[in-house]
C-alpha cells in the first residue's frame, strides 16, 4: 500500500531503525513510548486491522507473537513481564490501519486499560 506509514517503513521509505527481522515481521521502537520499552511488531505484507485477517494469516499473526517474545527475552524483559496490545478501529484507539502489536515493558501495568 503507497499510503500506509508502516509499509514505508517496510519499504524503507521512512528510515526505521528495525530491531527484528524475518521474511514476514518487522519490529521497531513506538515513536512515543507509553513505556520503558514499547516497541511494535508488525507483518511485512500490508493488513489494515484485525477485521480483514483470513485464515492464510494465521502463520503471518502467530509470527508476531513470536517475534514478541523473541526481542521480549533478548531485552531482559521477559521474566518481569509484558503486555501485548492490539488495536482495532475506533474504540480499539487503531490510528495506524496498519496491523501492529504494541508491546509495552519495563513498567507496572494497570488493569482495566484506558
Ligand atoms: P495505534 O494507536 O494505531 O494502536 O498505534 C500506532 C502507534 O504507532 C502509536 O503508538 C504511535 O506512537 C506509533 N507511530 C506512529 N507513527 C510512527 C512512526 O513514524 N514511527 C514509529 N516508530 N512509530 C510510529
Ligand atoms: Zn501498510
Amino acid at each position: 500500500m503507497t499510503d500506509c506509514l508502516f509499509c514505508k517503513i517496510v519499504n524503507g521509505d521512512i528510515p526505521t531503525e528495525l530491531i527484528y527481522e524475518d521474511d514476514d515481521v518487522v519490529a521497531f521502537n513506538d515513536i512515543g513510548p507509553q513505556a520503558p520499552h514499547h516497541f511494535l511488531c508488525i507483518p511485512k505484507r500490508h493488513i489494515s486491522t484485525t477485521n480483514d485477517l483470513e485464515a492464510g494469516d494465521a502463520e503471518t499473526i502467530g509470527k508476531l507473537t513470536l517475534a514478541a517474545s523473541k526481542i521480549a527475552k533478548e531485552r531482559g524483559i521477559a521474566d518481569d513481564g509484558y503486555r501485548m496490545v492490539v488495536n482495532c478501529n475506533n474504540h480499539g484507539g487503531q490510528t495506524v490501519f496498519h496491523i501492529h502489536m504494541h508491546v509495552l515493558a519495563g513498567r507496572q501495568m494497570t488493569w482495566p486499560p484506558g
